[in-house]
Parts: C-alpha cells; sequence; structure tokens
C-alpha cells in the first residue's frame, strides 16, 4: 500500500489540525480517522468520516433529548435487547465513510451491496496505476474438491511459480498495452474510457463507500464469514475490527446475536428436542436434507 509522499503529507495534516466539536465522537474511532490501513498486497481502508456512535444507538431508540445515556450498563443493556429482537433503525442511526482500494474482482462482490453510497475512481477521467493483485503464496490454491464455491489445496513448487508466473505476465503485458494504446505520447490511439477494457480483474480501484451502521453489521455478518471469498474476507476482517473500536457494544452484540450465533430450522430444533430427550436422531427421521444434516451436525456433533 505504498503512499505518495504528498497523500502521506495530507493525511498527516488532516491528523495535525484537531477541530472542537459538539457532536458526538467516538475515542476508538478517532484513532482510526484518515490512518490507512494495509490490505491485500496494494490495498487499503481507511475512515474519513463518521458519525455517531454507541450513544446515538441508544438515543434514537429512546428518542431522547439529551445524550440518550443513562448509564453505560444500561446502553449495553438496550443495544443488546435492539440486536436480539432485531429493531434495527437504531443502528441506521450511526454512519461512516471509507476510502477503499481494492482489485476489481473483489469490487464486483463487495458493489452487490446495495444499501450503500459509492463514488469509485474513473478510469474514463484517469490514467489507472500499474497495481494488480498477486496472491501470497498460502493463498494460491487449487479447485476445492469438495466446495464449487471455494478453494482447496494451497499450491507448492513448480505449480506455484508457474501460476504466479502466468498472473504476473498477463497483468504485465496487458497495462503495457493499455499504455500503448492511450491517446498519449503524441499518437492518436484510444480514449481512455476504451483503452481500460483490455486489464485484467486484478487491477486495483479505489473507492469512497458510505453506510450505515446496520447496512454495515450485515456486509460484514456475510463478508467476515468463513464462506466468503478470503480477498473480500481481509477487508471485511479490518473492518470488523475498525467498527468495534467505533461502536463497542453495538459490535460485541452483533457478535453474540449475529456474527457467532447459530440458527436454527423448525426441523433442526426439533431434532435438537429429541436428541436431548434421549433419542437417536438420523438424518433419515430428522426430516432435514442430506445437506442441511451435515451442517447440523458440524454444529452439534
Ligand atoms: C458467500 C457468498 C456467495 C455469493 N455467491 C453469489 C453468486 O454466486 N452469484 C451472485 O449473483 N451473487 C452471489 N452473492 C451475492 C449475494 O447474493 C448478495 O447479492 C450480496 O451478498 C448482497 O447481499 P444483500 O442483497 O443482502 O445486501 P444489500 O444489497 O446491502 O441489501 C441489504 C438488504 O436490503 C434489502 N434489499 C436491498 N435491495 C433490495 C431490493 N432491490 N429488493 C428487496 N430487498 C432489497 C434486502 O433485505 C437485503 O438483504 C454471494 C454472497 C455471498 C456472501
Amino acid at each position: 500500500m505504498p503512499l505518495t509522499a504528498e497523500q502521506q503529507a495530507e493525511i498527516d495534516q488532516q491528523r495535525a489540525t484537531p477541530r472542537q466539536t459538539l457532536r458526538a465522537v467516538s475515542e476508538g474511532m478517532e484513532a482510526h480517522l484518515y490512518v490507512p490501513h494495509p490490505v491485500l498486497d496494494h490495498g487499503l481502508v481507511r475512515v474519513v468520516d463518521y458519525m455517531g456512535d454507541d450513544a446515538a444507538i441508544c438515543q434514537a431508540a429512546r428518542v431522547s433529548y439529551g445524550t440518550g445515556t443513562k448509564s453505560v450498563q444500561n446502553d449495553e443493556g438496550l443495544i443488546r435487547y435492539l440486536m436480539r429482537h432485531w429493531h434495527s433503525t437504531p443502528f441506521e442511526m450511526c454512519e461512516v465513510k471509507f476510502h477503499v482500494k481494492l482489485p476489481v474482482f473483489v469490487a464486483r462482490q463487495w458493489i452487490r451491496h446495495r444499501t450503500a453510497n459509492v463514488n469509485e475512481y474513473s478510469a474514463r477521467y484517469s490514467i489507472l496505476d500499474r497495481e494488480f493483485y498477486l496472491p501470497a503464496p498460502d493463498q494460491l490454491a487449487a479447485q476445492s474438491a469438495q466446495n464449487n464455491q471455494g478453494r482447496g489445496e494451497v499450491l507448492a513448487g513448480d505449480e506455484a511459480q508457474r501460476v504466479l508466473d502466468l498472473l504476473r505476465e498477463d497483468a504485465m503485458r496487458s497495462y503495457d498495452h493499455y499504455e500503448a494504446m492511450l491517446s498519449q505520447d503524441g499518437q492518436q490511439g484510444l480514449a481512455r474510457e476504451l483503452a481500460r477494457m483490455n486489464l485484467p480483474a486484478n487491477i486495483y480501484t479505489q473507492w469512497y463507500w458510505k453506510v450505515d451502521l446496520h447496512n454495515l453489521l450485515h456486509f460484514l455478518r456475510l463478508r467476515a464469514d468463513a464462506h466468503a471469498q478470503y480477498e473480500i474476507r481481509a477487508y471485511a476482517d479490518l473492518m470488523c475490527d475498525i467498527t468495534r473500536d467505533w461502536v463497542p457494544a453495538a459490535f460485541n452484540a452483533f457478535r453474540d446475536y449475529r456474527m457467532d450465533a447459530v440458527s436454527l430450522s423448525a426441523q433442526g430444533a426439533a431434532a435438537l428436542k429429541r436428541r436431548l430427550a434421549g433419542e437417536a436422531i438420523t438424518q433419515e427421521t430428522s426430516g432435514m436434507g442430506a445437506r442441511e444434516w451435515r451442517e447440523f451436525q458440524a454444529v452439534w456433533g
């Protein structure tokens, strides 16, 4: 994530000139404000603005005139109640705006989350940088034999080198041709909006991404999950840490009632009750399909 000296100076200057405010401030989030956190080989996440804190959630839930804080313990209890009962709108009162630098194939997954506001770097207007995602050795893996939507054994030795060389060579050749096609250096060439079409999906793009806390948590639930692709998970894991620092009570409730919680179908609940009563249950007698049964057993043994 190499920033230019100019970019770093801008960030340093923003952090060096704090202003007094009457607005709610989260001390944990203040520490993150503007700071770029590296992700993957050239990516980053940084918070450029935010609104609200744990108390703002309680304030909205109580529709109160003041800070809404009766006591930290009361607030935590209320936040946990709201999360447990899917009373979600108070969480929408907090907002955050991220600056994210990410490979285009990750951006394609990320953009499916429609409940955010996005502004992306324009490759019609600007020339893209020569920056491509190349997986670290432990992420160069073969197709999973069990999961059609996942990766399996990590590549080693010559095979790892072979695919890495192909990825690097293709990226460099595409970028060389991109540069050679652009209308610049005295040639007629192609407009930026057209020349970019030969660039591979591992080139980096950037955007500002603004979302409320409720929808951010939904994003994190899906993308910081073991089923999500590693590359988007790397971003989501980091954003979990930032969110924990921003709204610790809300994040802890989210972790307990969403992320680390287990949901049961009607058949699953019935099977569990029968098992607790001493009955031996099989997939055939459980009323569950083979896949649901496997998932049930993975959690309950
Ligand atoms: C592990 C994993 C695998 C995936 N695989 C695929 C795949 O193979 N192919 C594929 O195309 N996608 C895939 N997706 C993307 C997935 O289907 C969702 O599009 C994505 O996760 C965004 O979720 P969302 O719609 O809930 O989020 P958001 O767009 O942020 O929406 C949040 C919530 O708002 C509501 N909402 C938003 N917009 C509408 C609307 N127009 N109408 C009704 N309700 C709305 C819904 O309740 C929704 O859950 C995958 C996602 C994950 C996490």
